[in-house]
This record gives structure tokens, sequence and C-alpha cells, in this order.
């Protein structure tokens, strides 16, 4: 049987940036499963077991990373997969794991995981796709005693999902065996690298068999992660859950071309506007995010301010009090750009553009997240205009503009007199023309809005 994948060489998409989302979204499955010549799990070659429970899971057609990510796995070979939570990753590095493990054959799978709550989900995925069979499932975590843990590795398991700090403790204890792991799973690895967890993971590669399947999964691959990838797997299948350029669904993407120094009255302005419940607004500086805090407060503006130079105490409140709605606008820099979990996030702004595009796709994610939808705005200077080019080369599509004369870099154009503009300032909205860009207007629309007694 000729697989999708056979012949192909090394397929690295470098610009593929999507957005993690730690939430377990309801799938879609595209017709991308049936270009690859995937259409159902049967195409797959998987035992009758595997297939009788991915049937109970009532998972029907494979997802397009399954599809890719499946038969090189069965085949033996090494994969990179670049795919966020959501996407049917487990599956598509579990069930080859499990075709492969023989029962009874001591610890085969280890999966390292960033936390505890995605390795307990990967374990329980991994109990469902192991039904019917004596494939034993070991959830390793910390923050819980050590003693349920130490009974359970020493009755000996197939399979460990554990996150790394608390699976390198058991292993310095002795209490597994790492030599008999043939198949690893390193997932999540850009949030467990950003976690710290490197050295734990160096840890647990020096202690493994050289000899061994390796599958890195990761929602985005900034250069530690590449590196690392290349690094411990062997001529590997690299694949993709979505394609390049692709952010979270139900992000609003647009961008002002904004004079540097009307940012602060710019930023008062769109303040006003309706819908912007809880906003979070990045700067490049510490400095800077001080500046901005001050003066938004300096307008009656709920605000608090979060980054390194802050004591971790104060951090944490100003996390809590923005998560409670207690403030409506945290101002930040990067510090708040991982890990910021907070619901309901209407707007993100990026005050200061970011220089690294991956910088970008994480801002922003942290709008739109389990399903909402969300606003991404970027001021956009005429200094800035080089970082915008290669942003949006990076993202593969351009960001719409809006262009308010009074704060533009480019200036008030000659046929559009002050009340004009000043009427087109009154029509922003959610929906109103000034949220749209110029280019995107009917002629009734712009005549509409150069027109003072409309
Ligand atoms: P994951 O990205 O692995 O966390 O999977 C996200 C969710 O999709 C989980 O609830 C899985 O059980 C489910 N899922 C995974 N693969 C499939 C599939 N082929 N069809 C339907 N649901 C799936």
């Amino acid at each position: 049987m000729l697989h999708p994948w056979q012949g192909s060489s090394l397929l690295f998409f470098q610009s593929g940036l999507p957005i993690r989302n730690h939430r377990r979204p309801a799938l879609r499955i595209d017709s991308e499963t049936a270009i690859l010549g995937v259409n159902t799990f049967t195409d797959l070659d998987l035992s009758e077991q595997r297939l009788g429970a991915i049937e109970a899971l009532g998972w029907t057609v494979p997802t397009p990373i399954q599809a890719e990510a499946i038969p090189p796995g069965l085949a033996g070979t090494d994969v990179v997969g670049i795919a966020q939570t959501g996407t049917g990753k487990t599956g598509a590095f579990m069930v080859p794991a499990l075709e492969r493990l023989r029962a009874g054959a001591g610890l085969q799978v280890l999966v390292l995981c960033p936390t505890r709550e995605l390795a307990q989900q990967v374990a329980d995925d991994t109990v469902s796709l192991a039904m019917g069979t004596n494939i034993r499932t070991a959830a390793i975590f910390g923050g819980v005693g050590y003693g349920p843990q130490i009974e359970a590795l020493e009755s000996g398991f197939e399979v460990i999902v554990a996150t790394p700090g608390r699976f390198i403790d058991h292993a310095h204890s002795k209490r597994v065996d790492l030599r008999s792991v043939n198949y690893l799973v390193l997932d999540e690895a850009d949030r467990m690298l950003d976690m710290g967890f490197r050295p734990q993971i160096e840890e647990v590669l020096k202690g493994m068999p050289k000899k061994r399947q390796t599958m890195l999964f990761s929602a985005t691959m900034p250069n530690g992660v590449h590196d690392l990838a290349l690094r411990i797997t062997r001529e590997a299948i690299w694949v993709e859950a979505t394609p390049p350029g692709t952010t979270a669904e139900g992000i609003e993407e647009i961008f002002y071309s904004v004079k540097p120094e009307k940012k602060p009255d710019l930023l008062a302005e769109l303040l006003k506007e309706p819908g912007w419940d809880q906003v979070l607004v990045f700067t490049r500086t510490k400095a800077g995010a001080d500046v901005l805090d001050a003066r938004l407060q300096r307008e009656d503006i709920r605000t608090d301010v979060l980054h390194s130079n802050r004591r971790m105490q104060h951090r944490t409140r100003a996390l809590e009090r923005f998560a409670q709605g207690k403030v409506r606008v945290l101002v930040a820099t990067d510090v708040a750009q991982r890990g910021l979990d907070v619901d309901g996030i209407s707007h993100v702004v990026n005050y200061d553009i970011p220089l690294d595009p991956e910088d970008y796709v994480h801002r922003i994610g942290r709008t739109g997240r389990a399903g909402a939808t969300g606003t991404a705005i970027t001021f956009v200077t005429g200094a800035d205009l080089g970082a915008l080019k290669s942003l949006e080369h990076r993202l593969g599509r351009e960001l719409n503009r809006v262009h308010i004369p009074e704060y533009d870099y480019a200036g008030v154009p000659k046929a559009e007199s002050s009340a004009a503009a000043k009427n087109r300032r009154k029509s922003r909205s959610p929906q109103g023309l000034g949220s749209r860009s110029a280019d995107d207007l009917t002629a009734e629309e712009l005549e509409a809005l150069l027109d003072p007694e409309s």
C-alpha cells in the first residue's frame, strides 16, 4: 500500500504559527484528510482492537494530523508535528505507539507533557485507545503525593505519561527503568521549554536508548524547539496540522497607522468604544508599560500593569484583578504573553508592534479563547512599516488597515474636511465603518462617510 507520505522528503513549514489553546475546542475535520487519501481509520492499517477502541470513542474520520502522522508512526519513522491541542494530536502519536508496543514487555512508551492537566488528559485518551488490551498506562505528575505513584510504578506499566519534573524524581530514585523505552513523545514541546523543563528533558534523553522512535509535537516552532527536534529525531517526517499563517478562529485582526506621539490618545479614544470590556495591551518596554498605565489612569480608566520589574505578589494580584474584571485594562510586556489564561479578553492591543512575528501570534492568542470572538489591534507607526511587512509575510496574509486621519501618520487627506473626519470618528464601532479598511467600503458608504450631514 502506498502511503500518502511515501516519497515525500523533509516537510518543514517554518512559517506555520498556529495558536495554542489548552482547552479542548470542538474538533473540526475538513477536506484535507480526504486529500491525503485517508478517508477512514480502516485506511490506516490498524489492528481490530484499535479500530474497535476508535469506534467506541466515536471517531469516524482521522483528523488531518492523524492522517499525516499515523502512517509514518506505524512504519517506525520519527515525526515532528506542528499542532495545537484540539487537532487530534494525541491520537496522532498514541495510535502508532499502542500498535507497536507489546503488553507485558515493560515500560516502552514515555510521553512528556508540560502540565498535569495535559498529562491526565493524554493518559485518559491512551486508556480509551488501549481498550480491549492488557496495556497499562500511568499518569505521573507533580503536586500530588508520591505514594500511589510509587506503587503504580512498581507494578509495571507499558505507557507512562508524565510531567518532566516529577518523572525525573522517580527516575533518580530508580523507580523507572528507561532502558526499555523505545517510543518517546515530547508533547507541547514549546511550552515545556518555556516552563524551564529543558534540563529535565535533557536528563531523560541521556538515560534513554539511542535506538528508539521519537515524536515531537509543538504548537509553535521557535528556534529552541526546532533545534531540539532536529537533534533528537532521525530522518523525521515533519507534518503540520494548520496551514501556515492560520491563527485562532474568531479573532479579527486589524492595524491602525498612527503617529508615535498620538498612540496614547488613540488608545484612550478606542477604549471609549462599546465592547472594549477586557483589554490586554502590550508594550515593548517596562518603562513604556508604566508610562501608559499612568496615562490611562489619568483618564479614569481602571488599569494595572504587569512586567518583570514588579514583584511577584504584585503581578499575581494584577492578574487576579484583571481576571475578575476589577481592572478593565492590563498593560503588559511580553511576560504576560504566555500562560495568561483569562477568559473573555475582548481586545488585545499591540501598542508597540512585536518585532518577532511569533510573539505576535502568542500575544493575540490571549483573545478569542475557547471559541469566543475577539479583536487584535496593532498600532503601526511610519517606522514600523518594515516590521509590519515582515509580520504579514510570516503570517501569509495582510492585516486590515484602519485609517483615522487625525491619528494617522499619513495625515488628513485634502478631500476630507475636519467635520468629515469627526463624523468618521463617530461612526467607529464594532460594526461601524471605521472598523473596516477604506478599501472595503462601498462607494455609497464612502460618500456617507465624507458627508458631514449624513
Ligand atoms: P487532542 O488534540 O488530541 O487533544 O484532541 C482533541 C479532541 O478531539 C479530544 O476530545 C479527542 O477525543 C477528539 N478527537 C481526536 N481525534 C478525533 C477524531 N478523529 N474524530 C473525532 N474526535 C477526535
